[in-house]
């Protein structure tokens, strides 16, 4: 099958958060299992040029239809860690992806309005034909809409548009500039209920509606969090038009790319270890507290990484480092923060504990920290308010490194709790959970996690091993895809 995946991110060139793991891990595996797969890309200025092999000009002159005249643009292609990338780079006095940052601009929904414009022209234009295109999030939720809108009628006829949700939250508000732009015009239509209106704010246009109501196949990213969006708040009111068109939606888990994540390949940590060999992990665990500058104490490492917001819980975050070092543990965090109330909290918090021995703050996105910490720590918490699938508690999973996450999304389907779990047996267990969001929940987790480390250590190995050998990869998934895909090119 020819597929080619259309998104704002791909890891680890452009990564902000799970979305860039999902498009590289997904592609590689669809391409091992003899697909044809190709990535369009918005070419950021800020994105990391040092993970590209070979990049050059493609296709000098693409014109891009926008507001009735047309954009300039180039297209550069190359290699990203072995997958075929194309990178679009508009030429004109908007600057859409020369701004220093992916997302968080005040345009953004125009930005991304023209990314998924001019990567169906690309596709138009260069004759490709994919049998399927598959986009993520709201910046592509255009893409099914302008393929059944415009290019279904412009030599796109058999193309098919799987779209994948990974986020309700931010799906993507625009108006009638957004028709007028991309060449779909017709307000009135467009403005109908089961169209494009936002399901709140009449004088909207709500681009993942649009996804979703135009594309041939939905997902989300979990079996459990497409049950919540359909049912709860979490769908962030799309709950209706996930229910009027059920039939072509469903979650599928996000898996983990294990070449990358993986302790017993891992460049980035200084040694390798399998579950075989788990008493390595201690090495790692020392190599972390002298990079981070921690005592060298008989304590648990407890580690948070993940984006610093409401999602993702930041008030039990928070209580997690202190209640940490009350209970005698140890707590590294690596985080970064886009709301500036936020961001100031946990500078004010980082300058509070600096000088504290048994705890370092680091602010900011590294990538090459986050896999020592991932194999250095003892547990990681994720105790979210919400999470779609959530790849810390499988990435820490992989490294040994025992999950304490509340129950909720992803979390639900991949951790299951070791003391309290009543589906499985106990040696299929895997970490702690939890479920309200008061500080005592999390803290009762925590402490039943903390006491088995210090009580009785085999035990606690025995739990980090049992995560070690659950298989996460993309191999599931991956073949899940395969069936939507094989469904939706032909749904006879
Ligand atoms: P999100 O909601 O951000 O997509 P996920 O759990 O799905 O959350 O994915 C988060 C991914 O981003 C993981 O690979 C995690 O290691 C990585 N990550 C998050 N924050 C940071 C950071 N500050 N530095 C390095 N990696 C990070």
């Amino acid at each position: 099958m020819y597929i080619v995946q259309i998104a704002s991110e791909c890891a680890p060139v452009i990564k902000a958060g799970g979305l860039g793991d999902v498009v590289y891990g997904l592609s590689r595996e669809l391409e091992g299992r003899g697909n044809c797969v190709e990535i369009i890309l918005p070419m950021y200025d800020c994105m990391r040029y040092d993970h590209i092999w070979g990049l050059h000009d493609a296709y000098k002159d693409l014109w891009v239809p926008w507001y009735g005249a047309a954009v300039h643009c180039s297209v550069y292609c190359g290699w990203v860690h072995g997958r075929l990338c194309f990178f679009i780079q508009p030429h004109s006095e908007d600057n859409f992806f020369n701004r220093g940052c992916y997302y968080g601009c005040d345009d953004d929904n125009m930005r991304f309005a023209f990314f998924s414009k001019a990567a169906l022209e690309f596709l138009n234009q260069s004759n490709k034909r994919p049998d399927i295109i598959h986009c993520h999030d709201w910046q592509t939720g255009l893409i099914p809409v302008l393929l059944a809108e415009i290019y279904k009628y412009n030599g796109m006829e058999y193309q098919r548009a799987c779209y994948t949700i990974h986020n309700f939250k931010h799906q993507g508000i625009g108006g009638e500039e957004t028709l007028v732009a991309t060449g779909l015009n017709r307000a009135a239509y467009y403005f109908q209920y089961d169209k494009l209106r936002d399901n709140f704010n009449p004088f909207a246009l709500n681009y993942m509606k649009g996804g979703i109501v135009y594309a041939n196949a939905v997902t989300t990213v979990s079996p459990n969090h497409a049950e919540e969006a359909r049912y709860t708040e979490v769908g962030c009111g799309l709950g209706h038009t996930l229910h009027l068109h059920q039939d072509k939606f469903s979650g599928v888990l996000n898996g983990i790319d294990y070449d990358f994540w993986n302790p017993e390949v891992d460049r980035y940590i200084p040694n390798n270890y399998t579950y075989e060999d788990f008493e390595q992990k201690i090495y790692n665990k020392k190599a972390l507290r002298e990079r981070l500058l921690l005592d060298a104490a008989d304590k648990p490492i407890i580690a948070y990484i993940g984006r610093l917001d409401n999602q993702k819980g930041v008030h039990l975050v928070h209580h997690a480092i202190y209640h940490a070092l009350n209970k005698g543990a140890q707590f590294v965090l690596l985080g970064s923060a886009t709301e500036a109330g936020i961001n100031a909290h946990f500078r004010h918090e980082k300058e509070f504990l600096n000088s504290h021995p048994d705890v370092h703050l680091e602010l900011g996105f590294n990538e090459e920290l986050s896999h020592l910490i991932y194999a250095g720590a003892d547990m990681i918490v994720v105790p979210s308010n919400y999470e779609p699938c959530g790849l810390t508690q499988m990435i820490g999973l992989k490294y040994g490194t025992v999950p304490i996450v509340r129950g909720v999304g992803g979390l639900v389907n991949t951790v299951f709790d070791r003391d309290y779990d009543q589906n499985l047996p106990p040696e299929k267990r895997n970490g702690y959970v939890f479920y309200q969001t008061d500080n005592y929940a999390l803290e009762s987790a925590m402490n039943r996690a903390i006491d088995l480390w210090h009580q009785s250590p085999d035990e606690f190995q025995q739990l980090a091993i049992q995560g070690m050998k659950y298989d996460y990869s993309w191999n599931i998934p991956g073949a899940d895809y395969l069936k939507i895909y094989e469904w939706i090119r032909h749904p006879w």
